[in-house]
């Protein structure tokens, strides 16, 4: 076991929040990691069955979380993985702080609430910069207010996995991104918990908080006041300043192309799990339409749906427009591209017709989100195809190239197992 040192932490006010952090022991360097915090644990070899990057078991660890793998006849399965429901969802009243109405925070408190859990492990923010994520470890229900909103970045969740452990916490929630997940799935039977639930977020294009503070220094004058950014499905990035003002930029507008080529690391680049099919409940915004969307995937799933009772407001998911136009185009920009940022801008007279349009007939909602999926897997194809090809056999998961297939993406000798 880890020796580790626990922390209490303060929230915004001072009041302590029950919530634990530990100092975590010292990363061991791998080729594509994101360090997820396994290694860091007593037992770093665990990264090689745990990594999504190094051994990939999606089809086994769906089967043991969902009892069943994904059926791709089943209508929008090939896409999301495993799903009991599939439902557009807000909380009547928001939680002021969170990224979209706060779903994934108030099931962690209600878990508490309720006894179901003794922690819930999941990411607060740094206390010398809150878009940096540290991991902690939750008692109480009013800590999970210290967890709100998204952070940028990745930080070893799972090196409290034992801390946790050691101190008797073995009924156990974690709120985690796909990566995370991964691991956790992959070594939840030797890690022996009486009870887990796993909430996860779909995640994408993420990269480090240094690099992040990069991309928030081009899009404004005054970076150091943003406190909230999100990419939303209407194809604007929405930004909210401390000082109360709110802006909104068409994704077209973004400067990715000023960003370094470095800037999205391959990990992210090449990862294949958008939307967390290992959780439980997907609780993320792609095919919300403006609201969240939740991913229901088994027993468990449900379970955290009903201990939100009459707060959660659900409507059937809608889906419009037709993906396959803008998907082929970000094929063709991905294979442009150098060093994996696109190269080519619009031309500045289009941007605001395009713009406008984009919301409008582009795609929406389902098939929004099946655009987003598509995307992913062309670009995992694409980077790892380009870096690192030897790698592309075991990384990449038959269902992969069949997202990829109609964009006339295959699988070339030596691709597959
Ligand atoms: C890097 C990143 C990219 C994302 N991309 C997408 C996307 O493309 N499409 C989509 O539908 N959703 C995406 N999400 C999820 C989305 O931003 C919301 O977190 C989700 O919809 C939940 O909203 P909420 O109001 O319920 O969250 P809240 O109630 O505000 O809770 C957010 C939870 O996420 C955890 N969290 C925040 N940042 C991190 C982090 N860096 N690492 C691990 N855990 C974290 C917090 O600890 C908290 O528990 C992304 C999240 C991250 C971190
Ligand atoms: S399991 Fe986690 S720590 Fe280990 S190599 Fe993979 S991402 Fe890194
Ligand atoms: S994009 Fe994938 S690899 Fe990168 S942090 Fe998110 S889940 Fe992990």
């Amino acid at each position: 076991m880890s020796v580790t040192r626990a922390l209490p932490v303060l929230d915004s006010t001072g009041a302590p929040t029950a919530v634990w952090a530990a100092e975590p022991g010292p990363a061991h360097s791998r080729d594509l990691c994101t360090d997820c915090g396994i290694s860091r644990s007593s037992d770093p070899g665990r990264c090689g069955r745990a990594c999504q990057f190094i051994d990939p078991r999606y089809e086994e660890l769906e089967r043991k979380a969902h009892g069943r793998s994904r059926d791709a006849g089943r209508p929008d399965e090939l896409h999301f993985g495993p799903f009991r429901r599939i439902l557009r969802a807000r909380l009547s009243t928001p939680l002021e702080g969170s990224q979209w109405t706060g779903i994934t925070t108030r099931v962690g408190a209600r878990l508490l609430e309720t006894g179901a859990v003794d922690a819930v492990l999941t990411m607060a923010s740094d206390p010398d910069d809150p878009w940096k994520p540290r991991p902690v470890l939750v008692t109480e229900p009013e800590g999970m207010r210290a967890c709100r909103g998204m952070k940028m970045g990745y930080a070893p969740l799972l090196s409290l996995l034992e801390p946790a452990i050691e101190r008797g916490w073995t009924r156990l929630a974690v709120i985690g991104i796909p990566c995370q997940v991964h691991a956790l799935r992959a070594l939840e039977e030797e890690l022996d918990f009486e009870r887990l639930y796993v909430i996860g977020t779909p995640c994408s294009d993420n990269t480090t908080t240094e690099n992040f503070h990069t991309f928030l220094d081009l899009l404004s004058s005054r970076p150091d006041q943003i406190e909230y950014l999100e990419f939303r499905p209407d194809y604007r990035v929405e930004l909210r300043f401390s000082d109360g003002e709110t802006r909104e930029i068409p994704f077209l507008d973004l400067p990715i192309s000023d960003l370094p080529d470095d800037f999205f690391p391959l990990t992210c680049r090449s990862c294949v799990d958008y939307v967390n099919v290992l959780a439980d409940l997907t609780v993320g915004y792609m095919g919300g339409e403006g609201h969240q969307w939740l991913l229901v995937r088994n027993d468990r799933g449900e379970e955290l749906v009903e201990l939100l009772g009459t707060e959660l407001e659900t409507t059937e998911p809608g889906s419009a427009g037709k993906r396959a136009g803008p998907v082929r185009g970000f094929l063709g920009n991905l294979e442009r591209a150098s060093g994996g940022l696109p190269v080519r801008r619009t031309p500045r007279w289009l941007k605001p017709i395009v713009s406008f349009l984009m919301p409008r007939i582009g795609p929406r909602g389902l098939e929004f989100a099946r655009a987003r999926l598509e995307m992913k897997a062309l670009e995992s194809i694409v980077h790892l195809r380009r870096e690192r090809p030897r790698r592309m056999r075991r990384m990449i998961p038959p269902h992969v190239w069949s997202l990829a297939e109609p964009y006339g993406l295959e699988p070339e000798p030596g691709e597959t197992p």
